[in-house]
Formats: C-alpha cells, sequence, structure tokens
C-alpha cells in the first residue's frame, strides 16, 4: 500500500477541491481515562508541526484530573466542556483532530463528535487492556462503521502479553486485529518494535522515536542476545506467521483494526501510527443525507452542526455552532441556507478552534470543522447546504438515564424556566420531555455531571435557582410506527405516559425495565428507541 493509492480515493480527475479534500483525515481518539489520550494527542501535534500549541493541551489535560477541579473551571469560567478541534499537517496530509471531553461522565457530546469523524483512533493502556469506556465508544463507532486504527500504549510499564492483549480485542469487541507492528519487550525492557512486514527492528532510544535507529532483518538475532532476549525471536517469528495481513477493505468496513504499539510519554511509536493513520485512514466520506448520498468532492459546499456550545466568551451571550463539511469549499462571507428554517445566512465569522483559540476561517474544505456564532438560529443535527433542500441524517440523541423533574425555588419565574429549559434543549445541555396531560417537563440527563451543568447554567445565565426531584419514570423512549394511524392509536391509549420532545416527537415514559417491555409486547407494531437520530 503506498501513500498514492489512498489519497486517490476520491479524485478520479484531480481539481484543487479534490486534492484538498482527498488530503483530509478527520478523527477523534477514543480511549478509557487514563490510558494517554491526552498525551497521545500531545505528541500528535508535536509531530504535526504545532510544537508551540502542545502545551495547551497538556495544560488542559491537567486541569481536567479531578472532578471538582474541572467543575470549578466550569463554574469560574461559566463555560461548558470544550470539545476543540486540533488541526495539523503531516507529511501533505491534513488532519482534523476532533477532541472528546476527557472527563468520565457518559457524554452525548462525545458520542455526537464521532458522527463528525471519518476515522478513530483507539488508545488501550498495554497493561489494562479493554476498559469499560474504550468498549462503549467502541460500540458507538461500530454503529457508524467508523474504521478504527488501534495504539497500544504504555509499552515502556508492565505490560501484558501482547496475544493477550490482542486477544482480547477480537474477543470482546468482535474486531480482526492485524498488527502492524510488534513489542519486543515491556516495561524496563521494552526495546522497540519490529516491523512486521519490513522485517526490521525501531529501536527505542533516549529521545524517543527515532527513525534512523533502524535494525535489519539479519541484525536481529545478535542485537537480541546482545540484550540476552534471544527468547523474543519466536514471539517475533510467531507473530508474523500468525497474525493475519491487514486488509484495506476490512478495516475501511469497520471489521479489521490495524495495531501499533508504543509509548505516547516516551515519544515511541507516534510516528508509525501517524503515518499509518494517514496512509489507511479514509479521507472525507459520503454521507448520507435524507434525499441523496452527498459526496464529499461535490463542489457545492454542504454541512452540518453535530454540537454547540455556548459561553465560550462569557462577555457575549453568542452560542457556537460547530459545523463538519461534508462537501465543498466554505469560504468567508458566502451565504447558505439553513434548510430547518429554509432561510439564509451569512457567514461573516466562520472560525478554525485549536483548543482554546479561535481564528477566522477564509476558507475551509470538506472534512474540516468550522464554528459558526449565532444567537440560537443553529441547533444540533442543522443542515447547511448552498440552496439545495437537503438534511443530513444520524446526529443521535440518546436516551436518558436519568429523569428528574425541576424544582423552582422561586414559582413566579415559571415562564422564564420553561424559556430557559426549551434553550438548553436546543443547545443539546438537558432534554426536556413536556408531557402530553399537561404535567410538569420532566427533564432527562445522559450523565450525572450534566444535572450540575444544568444547575449551574440556570443560575449563571438566567438567575434561576433550582434543585431536582425524583420522577415516578426512570425511563424514556422515543416511539416511532410505520403508520401516522398506528402512533395515533398509541398516544390516544397512553396518554398519561407519553410526553414531547423538544422537537415536538413523542417519547413514553416509563416507570420501570418491566413496564416497557410490557408496553413493547402489547404494541409490537411500534418501535421504542433509546437512539433518536435526526431524520
Ligand atoms: P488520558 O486520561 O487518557 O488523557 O491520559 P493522560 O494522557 O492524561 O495520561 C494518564 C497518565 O498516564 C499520565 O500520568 C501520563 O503521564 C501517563 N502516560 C501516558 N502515556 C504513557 C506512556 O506511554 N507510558 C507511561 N509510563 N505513562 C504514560
Amino acid at each position: 500500500m503506498t501513500l498514492s493509492d489512498v489519497s486517490t480515493d476520491s479524485a478520479a480527475r484531480p481539481t484543487g477541491l479534490e486534492s484538498e479534500v482527498a488530503r483530509r483525515r478527520t478523527f477523534a481518539i477514543i480511549s478509557h481515562p487514563d490510558a494517554g489520550k491526552t498525551t497521545l494527542t500531545e505528541k500528535l501535534l508535536l509531530f504535526g508541526g504545532a510544537i508551540q500549541l502542545a502545551g495547551q493541551v497538556k495544560a488542559r489535560g491537567e486541569r481536567r484530573r479531578t472532578r471538582s477541579d474541572w467543575m470549578s473551571i466550569e463554574r469560574d469560567r461559566g463555560i461548558s466542556v470544550v470539545t476543540s478541534v486540533m488541526t495539523f499537517e503531516y507529511d501533505g496530509r491534513v488532519f482534523n483532530l476532533l477532541d472528546t471531553p476527557g472527563h468520565e461522565d457518559f457524554s452525548e457530546d462525545t458520542y455526537r463528535t464521532l458522527t463528525a469523524v471519518d476515522s478513530a483512533v483507539m488508545v488501550i493502556d498495554a497493561a489494562k487492556g479493554i476498559e469499560d469506556r474504550t468498549r462503549k465508544l467502541f460500540e458507538v463507532c461500530r454503529l457508524r462503521d467508523i474504521p478504527i486504527v488501534t495504539f497500544i500504549n504504555k509499552m515502556d510499564r508492565e505490560t501484558r502479553d501482547p496475544f493477550e492483549v490482542l486477544d482480547e480485542i477480537e474477543k470482546t469487541l468482535a474486531l480482526d486485529t492485524a498488527p502492524i507492528t510488534w513489542p519486543i519487550g515491556g516495561g524496563r525492557d521494552f526495546l522497540g518494535t519490529y516491523d512486521l512486514r519490513a522485517g526490521n527492528v525501531r529501536l527505542m532510544n533516549a529521545s524517543g522515536d527515532s527513525h534512523e535507529d533502524l535494525v535489519p532483518e539479519e541484525g536481529i538475532d545478535a542485537l537480541l542476545a546482545g540484550r540476552g532476549m534471544s527468547a523474543i525471536r519466536d514471539e517475533l517469528d510467531l507473530a508474523r506467521e500468525a497474525c493475519p495481513e491487514f486488509d484495506l477493505e476490512a478495516f475501511r468496513a469497520g471489521t479489521m483494526t490495524p495495531v501499533f504499539w508504543g509509548s505516547a510519554l516516551r515519544n515511541f511509536g507516534i510516528k508509525d501510527l501517524l503515518e499509518g493513520l494517514g496512509t489507511f485512514a479514509p479521507p472525507p466520506r459520503d454521507q448520507a443525507a435524507d434525499r441523496r448520498l452527498v459526496h464529499a468532492a461535490e463542489e457545492k459546499m454542504t454541512a452540518f452542526v453535530f454540537k454547540i456550545q455556548a459561553n465560550m466568551d462569557p462577555n457575549h451571550r453568542d452560542r457556537i455552532a460547530f459545523v463538519r463539511l461534508c462537501s465543498g469549499r466554505l469560504e468567508r462571507g458566502m451565504k447558505v441556507r439553513h434548510v430547518r428554517t429554509a432561510k439564509q445566512m451569512s457567514l461573516h465569522t466562520p472560525q478554525f478552534f485549536f483548543a482554546q483559540e479561535r481564528h477566522i476561517a477564509d476558507e475551509a474544505f470538506a472534512g474540516d470543522v468550522v464554528g459558526i456564532p449565532n444567537h440560537g438560529t443553529l441547533r444540533i443535527g442543522d443542515t447547511l447546504t448552498e440552496g439545495e433542500d437537503i438534511t443530513f441524517v444520524g446526529v443521535p440523541s440518546f436516551a436518558p438515564e436519568i429523569l428528574r423533574r425541576v424544582r423552582l425555588e422561586d414559582a413566579m419565574k415559571a415562564k422564564k424556566l420553561k424559556q430557559a429549559l426549551q434553550e438548553l434543549a436546543e443547545e443539546g445541555v438537558v432534554q426536556v420531555f413536556r408531557p402530553v396531560d399537561g404535567s410538569p417537563a420532566l427533564v432527562g440527563f445522559v450523565g450525572a455531571l450534566q444535572l450540575d451543568v444544568l444547575q449551574n447554567r440556570l443560575a449563571n445565565e438566567y438567575g434561576l435557582t433550582v434543585g431536582f426531584e425524583g420522577s415516578q419514570y426512570s425511563l424514556a423512549r422515543w416511539v416511532a410506527a410505520e403508520t401516522a394511524r398506528d402512533l395515533e392509536e398509541f398516544l390516544e391509549a397512553n396518554r398519561t405516559a407519553t410526553a414531547e420532545d423538544v422537537d415536538g416527537d413523542p417519547v413514553l415514559l416509563s416507570t420501570s425495565n418491566y413496564a416497557l417491555n410490557y408496553v413493547k409486547e402489547k404494541w409490537k407494531k411500534l418501535r421504542f428507541t433509546d437512539i433518536k437520530e435526526v431524520q
């Protein structure tokens, strides 16, 4: 596989636009906390030449060491968790790394961010293997067939047996593994990696990754003997014989992952990973809209909103809508159609974000992510086009795991609360369910941290002091039916347990799994889903 095999993917006759699109790689890192995502991000940026900015990533990493630290930042600055975009160039490619919030809560933002990437790097702690959150995030990637590149980190520490780690990936994730490199030793004895295809060894040296420190195949025996590690030779031979060949098609289909080993902290293996990502990971993919499939290299610009961020600047009550470009070129000042309202909007100040910094974007291409300041016009899932009436599908909302009623300290402010909840729901901070029988609204959260965030934001931005009360309901499911009549019949029969979400879509409220299953049994024609995708 050479680089040019891949970069011509969507460029039958390369034009400026086509080659700009073809050289983009938009990805996220998925991992369990502490596996080394922050460290790896920083090192990728270093290799990508964004050295002066790497410190910021670190600072951010340190800042969110604990939940309380993070919450105090949140309070002090009035910002919510930042999903930023880091763009760097390496070897002629443009990499957009979409950062996902680092805190431990299950977060809708994280999941929505995954709708905006074309591939993901899965970072695994070599001593721990597949952990909880990695598995959850992986499942979301699988739903969307997002190709995964695996980086097994912390090889400089005590590790598990490499075969065992691969076996765990295969068994728990049902994902074939194709190691591209193989670790030689581990912990204090970690020498470097063996390139399974080229047959040479890359040694780790004091400064970490050095492509000069290569030992050719014929020197390996002497190298291992010199370090008292001759026994490893058998393992290398076995790895070479037993591991399946990397298959680009299987990778692109999301059923096989290339595996790299290294140490983000020691700077080792990063370059291999980056080159692997550049070579294997797909350029911006075709994106499904309601009426047709949109190709990334089409001339006309299209984009969708996958995240809204309020209060990036506490002095201005603006909201930034993060949009992922699906096709064409965005130019500063261009007029676009906001499909949901059928209105035109001008993109006066589209912005690129880098960690905490922003810059005006003069132009951007399919695969890129830009922020568009607005005052609440743009919502999650919205589509922007140059005029065409299409809507991208697939930006999900997740059924809440926590349902509460809001208790308002000052009952006179009920109307204000309603407005505030509507705004925050549109932004994706909370889900609001209004029971059709007129009883007070319920708020839904996917992670416990969201309760604190909502409480803070209501206090700081709307001057509303609230508490939360339990509700008889613990589950909410979106209801879908084949025909309008089926749906009506259901809603009529279940008036006391149905609500509308922020878009007016019907939701069943349930007191328990048992009750939910009962309804499911009774209404077999209907679907009760815990993920709602913008249709
Ligand atoms: P995150 O929570 O996934 O972002 O993880 P961090 O990048 O913050 O790393 C968690 C801890 O593991 C930090 O103390 C890092 O210094 C450490 N760490 C990260 N990568 C490595 C590595 O390759 N080797 C060793 N020994 N420690 C590492």
